[in-house]
């Protein structure tokens, strides 16, 4: 093969919400390496998966042509056998039931503009508000708790702010294997800059083995402790008073609320001692700049919201927001999963976070959708499940998620799927979704399309395509768009690049953003103005409320939902590893990634497996109130006392049949967390 057949297209990686971008070395279909050069995100860094995560891109088991089952199998159709009879069930079903009898879900790892399409689709085609994304599988909590606070609910700043803080806080984020890149940049602030680590979790994992200071608060207590950090800082007169008179409001509220957040009381609950958490408060207070940085093990509670509005509450009263090195970091879990709901493919809000009852906004997209939009806000992922159950919903539409595997009591999910009239499938694989569908459509994954992804600081960047869709599979904005024509909305469009000059015509937030703008590595952060003028730090002089000042917004505590008692007397954590993404189907198709870890595992605290009588390696089956799985032991001391923990990832043995359909109390978050299971050895 020649030298001038090889190719360097530069994209950005699908895994994860730090948006690493690179160049991807190709011939052919093969890709040869990837190159990271000059990364807004991530410089010359990548990690193993962002690396060596994309044999799945070639992998055998890649739908290349439309699936339609037929006397309960699937058969290979034609595109237009297929798409004709989506649009025909859709139009039958929308008639017969109405717009709110069908429900759709977009993929947080498709395009900004795929997004924007999917909620299209549902509000301009459909009617109904009935759309949503996998952030609500994670990160609804901690942007509820900043729209309550600061009213943008993206990352305060940019990596590169992070790295300024003088204080850096992670709490409920195994930040060194979910986020690897970022993680890397605040270790080496802490090692060459004497940043200050603070960690807050259940696990010792390596962020927490290098933190100067690592607590281990008792499972859903994060709300207690971090209030009574607020309280002590008040009750000290230590607070930010310049910034508080100037900037925020509510202060008097909650100082009442916070009454029974005492060092003691906090103790009591969490399990942290008060001098500990007295040197904590006292620290954070007497920081010239602090940074939180939080994930699913504040937001996967039953009070994820309110722990993260625990969080902003905090950093406002020490005055830590609108300067470099200061604010609020809710760490974005899919590579796209900030730009899903920036994008409008949520259930309340239409792109740029516009209120659907917001008759103003309804009117802008609905003039310039040639519609008129729903006002009532739709039902979320978790709701659509449960209407599937009561027979309201009919007919589900599902993108890139597989639902079966990573939403909580996946039995109870997969039964509602056995139960709905007709069920649409996108993606790159027969996922266990997949597998309870009527029709599956096949798409593109990222490397065979262009458009742009959202990290988690608000980054927008644009990716190239590096080979052509596999076989007869189709990028995921262009089946939407020939969807709608059939369904008698010819959209027209024939680049993504038109898809975002039309969202950005439409939405404030997004105003300058254009596919020159972006060019190569070239990215902005939003809010970007019409001129092109974006925003790597938010607040920087009024948030963006009516009267410009933030607002203290007061929280309670309640117990987690599900606690350990005498047949479920263990508490099972959950989370990522640093080689898998998600449910595994990417990443367990990539040979290097999936040699690496080719089977699940539980960890046991060495006191624990002493207790049982097991030992590395035995094999234990986990029950909970919904259902078993089977699991390999690792006896480690990451966790410690009846403490358990379990990787997400494994198709065989899904952490999600044990999980229960609890959810977090505010946006119906599954509170994956709060999980009580017994073990036998078997
Ligand atoms: Fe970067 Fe995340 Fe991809 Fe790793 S998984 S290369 S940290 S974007």
């Amino acid at each position: 093969m020649r030298k001038q057949d090889v190719r360097r297209t530069k994209t950005v990686c699908t895994y994860c919400g730090v948006g690493c971008s690179f160049e991807m070395w190709t011939r052919g279909r093969d890709i040869l390496k990837v190159e990271p050069s000059e990364g807004p995100a991530n410089g010359v860094s990548t990690c193993v998966k962002g690396k060596f995560g994309w044999d799945f891109v070639n992998h055998e088991d890649r739908l290349t042509t439309p699936l339609i089952r037929e006397n309960g199998r699937f058969r290979e159709a034609s595109w237009d056998e297929a798409l004709g009879l989506v649009a025909r069930r859709f139009a039958e079903i929308r008639d017969a039931h109405g717009p709110d009898a069908l429900g759709f879900i977009a993929s947080s790892k498709c395009t900004n503009e795929e997004a924007y399409l999917m909620q299209k689709f549902a509000r301009g085609v459909i009617g109904t508000n009935n759309i949503d994304n996998c952030s609500r599988y994670c990160q609804n909590p901690a942007t509820t708790g900043l729209f309550r606070t600061v009213s943008y609910g993206g990352d305060s700043g940019g990596i590169a702010s992070i790295e300024q803080a003088d204080l850096v806080l992670i709490v409920g984020s195994n930040t060194a294997e979910s986020h690897p890149v970022l993680a890397t940049r605040v270790k080496r602030a802490h090692k060459l800059r004497g940043q200050q680590l603070v960690v807050a979790d259940l696990r010792k994992h390596e962020m927490a083995e290098r933190a100067d200071v690592f607590i281990r608060p008792r499972p859903g207590t994060d709300l207690v402790w971090l209030s009574a950090l607020s309280r002590y800082i008040l009750d000290q007169g230590l607070e930010d008073k310049a910034f508080l008179a100037e900037r925020v409001n509510g202060l008097y509220e909650l100082r009442a609320s916070l009454a029974p957040f005492t060092l003691e009381y906090a103790e009591s609950v969490s399990g942290i001692p008060a001098n500990t958490l007295r040197d904590l408060a006292e620290r954070v207070a007497h920081s010239s700049g602090v940074c939180v940085l939080w994930a699913m093990g504040v937001t996967q509670h039953c009070g994820g919201s309110d722990t993260s509005t625990a969080i902003s509450n905090l950093l406002l009263i020490t005055g830590n927001y609108g300067r470099p090195g200061t604010g609020a970091y809710p760490l974005r879990g899919h590579n796209n999963v900030q730009g899903a709901s920036d994008f409008g493919a949520i259930t309340a809000f239409l792109p740029g976070y516009s209120p659907v009852s917001d008759e103003t906004a309804r009117a802008r997209f609905g003039q310039g959708w040639g519609v008129t939009l729903p006002e009532k806000p739709g039902l979320d992922n978790h709701e659509m499940v449960d209407a599937v159950h009561a027979g309201e919903l009919k007919s589900m539409y599902v993108i890139g998620e597989d639902m079966a595997l990573v939403d909580s009591n996946a039995l109870y999910v997969q039964s509602a799927f056995e139960k709905l009239d007709f069920f649409v499938v996108q993606d790159i694989f027969l996922s266990r979704t997949a597998q309870f569908a009527d029709v599956v459509l096949p798409a593109a994954p990222s490397v065979e399309k262009e458009g742009t992804f959202s990290n988690t600081e608000r980054r927008i960047q644009r990716l190239y395509e590096v080979m052509p869709p596999l076989g007869d599979s189709r990028p995921d904005w262009r089946i939407l768009t020939e969807l709608a024509e059939r369904l008698g909305r010819p959209w027209g469009y024939t680049h993504p690049s038109e898809i975002m000059g039309e969202a950005a015509s439409l939405t404030p937030l997004f105003a300058g953003v254009d596919y020159a703008r972006l060019e190569g590595f070239a990215s902005l952060q939003w809010p970007v103005a019409a001129d092109g003028t974006d925003t790597p730090i938010l607040f920087t002089e009024r948030f963006p409320f009516p009267d410009g000042r933030a607002r203290l917004h007061p929280v309670e505590w309640v117990e987690p939902a599900e606690l350990p008692d005498l047949s479920y007397d263990l508490h099972l954590n959950n989370g990522r590893l640093l080689e898998q993404f998600h449910e595994g189907n990417m990443t367990n198709r990539s040979r290097g990634i999936h040699s690496k870890v080719p089977d699940t595992f539980v960890e046991l605290s060495p006191e624990l497996a002493q207790r049982r009588g097991v030992r590395d390696g035995s094999r234990v089956r986990l029950t909970s109130r919904r259902g078993s799985i089977e699991a390999r032991v690792l006896v480690t001391d990451r966790v410690q006392g009846d403490e358990l923990y379990m990787p997400m990832n494994s198709v065989e043995e899904p952490i999600n049949v044990l999980t229960g359909s609890h959810t977090d109390r505010v946006t119906h978050t599954p509170a994956y967390k709060d999980l009580s299971v017994s073990l036998e050895v078997i």
